[in-house]
């Protein structure tokens, strides 16, 4: 079997992730382009759903099961003029809901398993696709914004500003219980990740001016936040604050030639769900898929349909999933017309076994039912 060239580009989850997997795959070596050492630490967390976990133990065992946190319960919570309502539980004693994972800890793991598979590394800012014409296939996972995509796709694409910071952190805390919780609060979602027995990050998503006018008070502001929302007075520490903004964008055309966007760049959705990164880890298993159909009948990648069969079997689940969770987060979101009605709605859908069910089976598996 000739061995066909692939070479990756980017080392955030999406780069190094599919480099390892695909690195698997018969007839494949593997290249990975990626910048020197970046100061700025990924101090986020993670949460990847039951069968994703699956996909990634079988696929990288040296990640082991002590990186991931299970979750077996996880509580929405709806914000009214007056209290609280718990609208939503989804629990299964039978199997864990998602699992939590610290970003940094798994991206260093997989880096030790780039230099354990011999992956060659390259360390540099790449700036064009000249210098890659010797590889059969070059997978862009560079991120969200980046001027090289202008010379890959110039169709339209799907965009929004929500003009939103997601705020992170990390909680230290001394809590008995502790669930994987979402808070849809006034200023908008509060998402809340245990990730280890003491500790716990947090996601809230609130407007840019929120944010600006309250820079200089923010871990003071989210503390008191986070004690409010989860009833709890016991003291907590926060630390590892950090800001990104919120957007939309999915691409309408994937790839160009033997060029392919993965990752943030293919599709950059709001966190509220939680869905990105599922929705990544979904395209890898695929691309593995197809990329060991054709290698397996000596096809080369170069030269064949194999990346628009990609296109064609991924487009419409990670079209549908990022504008459900666009419509999740309209749904929420504060507006003094609407809220009355929305609390009716919230409070039934308490009851409504049916929605739990398929909340549960799509957040798991997304479309691939
Ligand atoms: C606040 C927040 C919370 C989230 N929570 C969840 C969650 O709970 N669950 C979930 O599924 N998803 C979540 N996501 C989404 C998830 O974080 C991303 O999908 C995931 O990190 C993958 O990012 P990426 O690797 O595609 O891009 P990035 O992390 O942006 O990585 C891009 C990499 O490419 C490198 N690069 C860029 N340009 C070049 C170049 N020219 N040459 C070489 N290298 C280059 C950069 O240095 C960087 O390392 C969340 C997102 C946010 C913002």
């Amino acid at each position: 079997m000739i061995k066909q060239r692939i070479c990756i580009v980017g080392d955030g989850l999406s780069g190094l992730m599919t480099a390892v997997v695909l690195a698997k795959v018969p007839g494949i070596e593997v290249n990975l382009i990626a910048k020197k050492g970046s100061k700025n630490v990924d101090k986020r967390t993670t949460a990847i759903s039951d069968t994703n976990f699956k996909f990634v133990n079988q696929n990288i065992a040296s990640l082991g099961q002590k990186l991931f946190w299970p979750s077996k319960k996880i509580e929405l919570f709806y914000e009214t003029s007056k209290d609280s309502i718990n609208f939503l539980n989804l629990n299964d004693v039978n199997s864990n809901l998602m699992y939590v994972f610290e970003n940094d800890k798994v991206k260093s793991v997989l880096l030790k398993e780039i230099t354990r598979n011999k992956i060659k590394l390259i360390r540099k800012d790449l700036k064009n696709l000249d210098k890659l014409k010797k590889y059969d296939l070059i997978i862009l996972c560079i991120g969200g914004q980046s001027k090289i995509y202008d010379n890959i796709t110039k169709t339209r694409s799907i965009k929004k500003d929500y003009k939103e910071i997601a705020i992170t952190g990390y909680v230290k805390h001394n809590y008995k219980t502790l669930n994987t919780s979402q808070f849809f609060l006034k200023e908008g979602p509060l998402a809340i990740l245990p990730f280890s027995k003491n500790y716990f990050s947090f996601v809230w998503s609130v407007k840019r001016s929120f944010f600006v006018n309250n820079s200089k008070k923010i871990t003071a502001l989210v503390k008191n936040k986070i004690v409010e929302s989860l009833k709890n007075k016991e003291d907590i520490t926060i630390s590892n604050i950090q800001s990104y903004p919120i957007s939309l964008h999915l691409r309408r055309q994937y790839h160009q030639k033997n060029v392919l966007i993965l990752g943030e760049g293919l599709h950059t959705i709001h966190p509220v769900a939680g869905q990105g990164f599922n929705l990544v880890l979904r395209d890898i298993k695929k691309l593995k898929e197809i990329i060991k159909y054709y290698t397996s009948l000596g096809i080369s990648l170069e030269n064949s349909y194999m990346l628009y069969d990609f296109y064609k079997s991924r487009k419409p689940e990670n079209t549908i999933m990022s504008l459900g969770v666009d419509a999740t987060h309209s749904f929420f979101k504060q507006n003094k017309y609407l809220d009355p009605l929305k609390e009716i709605l919230v409070k039934n859908i308490k009851n409504n076994e049916k929605l739990k069910k398929f909340s549960k089976i799509i957040s798991n598996r997304g479309l691939s039912l």
